[in-house]
């Protein structure tokens, strides 16, 4: 069969109010055409740009079924490479063809893989609240519901409420007191063990908000709460300081999703400074890149946790859990779960029952997007405000 591809093209839309970009390419055989996630929301127009100017007229006329070949022209043929707009676009693109060779071959991508390592996905979900009273309460009802798995944080990242002294004429910001941070956080991990005791895996999100030594402090005295993570300790800037906290304590770590570049990944691994890396897979490029990085990890020892925020597209999500599915040294999921109207603009949706998520075995991904419905979800064009952290004194610092 002389199968080539046609056109490729970016869909944009936010049902659940954050940009998402979705990557279609479309083939010669009738019907037939892939979905992949290219979702980076903070610079989402530029991904489309990207996605259209470049990759659809790099990818007409060849063959979707050589994916490696494909994957490898388009990253090099930029020269320049391993930066978020393209690895993003990249993403999109070769999602999309591992659809389409599912489809080809009639069995879901994780049957392409090796087939199932496991029935169901465990995943971890979020519960945040500004209080303590209204966390505990939050963290109750999740359990009756099934989790077993729960990262807790008091209010948004670096914590929230803090009384701040800023200077005159301080800019706007999502200003957040690290020393109270990290107190208040000890403060919380204290207490929800000693409500719920040890049956329930308990994970926190530092979200790079803290300084070495402040970091180091955190996971040091996190070590007695036995969590399933502490998870992006340190900025991808800093991530030798993980020499330092894993020659420190015993608390399992779990870092990487800001990672683009292999570089980012490699010594953490090879030296097993984490125990779970969580990459944002269509940060990295895709699926492709995502089962070379989960061998690397296997061979030493360190699971996968991939990114799963309201910030990949449920087709994202959806590659997510095939690959949780095929990986033999798959650790856990984040699982932020897909809001309302998303289920509805894609049909084909996982489903979540008593801590674990499953996809339908349907070939390829599984999931398709109602392109009708998602037209009426346009993009918001204002960045959110927390991505603007700041000190007390203004300084700026990583979201
Ligand atoms: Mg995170």
């Amino acid at each position: 069969m002389s199968l080539k591809i046609t056109r490729t093209r970016a869909i944009a839309t936010a049902p659940a109010g954050i940009p998402l970009v979705v990557v279609r390419v479309e083939t010669n055989e009738p019907g037939l055409y892939g979905l992949g996630c290219a979702t980076f929301t903070q610079r989402w127009k530029t991904v489309v740009n990207a996605v259209e100017e470049y990759m659809d007229p790099f990818l007409r006329g060849k063959d979707p079924r050589n994916i490696e070949d494909v994957w490898h022209t388009a990253m090099v043929s930029a020269y320049w490479r391993n930066g978020p707009v393209l690895n993003n676009a990249l993403s999109g693109v070769d999602m999309a063809l591992w659809d389409i060779a599912g489809k080809l071959a009639s069995m879901p991508v994780y049957a392409l893989w090796g087939g199932k390592c496991r029935e169901g996905v465990a995943v971890y979900t979020h519960a945040g609240a500004r209080e303590l009273p209204e966390l505990m309460d939050r963290v109750q009802r999740m359990i009756e519901e099934g989790f077993f798995n729960i990262r807790c944080q008091l209010g948004r990242y670096g914590g929230e409420g803090h009384a701040i002294n800023k200077p005159d004429g301080a800019p706007e910001g999502a200003y957040y007191d690290p020393n109270r941070y990290v107190m208040e956080t000890l403060d919380m991990m204290a207490a929800l063990r000693e409500r719920f005791g040890y049956d329930v895996r308990f994970l926190h999100d530092v979200h790079e908000r803290l300084p070495l030594v402040d970091a180091l402090y955190m996971a040091r005295e996190m070590e007695r709460y036995r969590l399933l993570f502490l998870e992006d300790l340190l900025q991808p800037e800093q991530v030798d300081g993980f020499r330092l906290i894993r020659s420190a304590c015993a608390t399992p770590l779990a870092m990487g999703e800001l990672f683009n570049h292999p570089l980012e990944w490699r010594t953490l691994v090879t030296e097993k400074l984490i125990d779970f890396i969580r990459v944002h897979v269509s940060q990295i490029g895709g699926v492709t890149p995502a089962r070379k990085l989960a061998a690397l990890c296997e061979c030493f020892g360190v699971r996968t946790a991939w990114h799963g925020p309201g910030d990949v597209s449920p087709v994202g999500h959806v590659a997510n859990l095939h690959l949780d599915i095929a990986c033999p040294n798959f650790g856990v999921q984040e699982w932020s779960g897909l809001r309302d109207p998303l289920p509805e603009v894609f049909p084909g949706c996982p489903e979540l029952r008593r801590g674990y998520v499953y996809v339908n075995d349907q070939p390829g991904w599984g999931i398709d997007i109602d392109e009708e419905k998602a037209a009426r979800y346009t993009c918001p064009e204002t960045l959110p405000m927390w991505t603007m952290a700041r000190w007390p004194d203004g300084t700026s610092f990583t979201p």
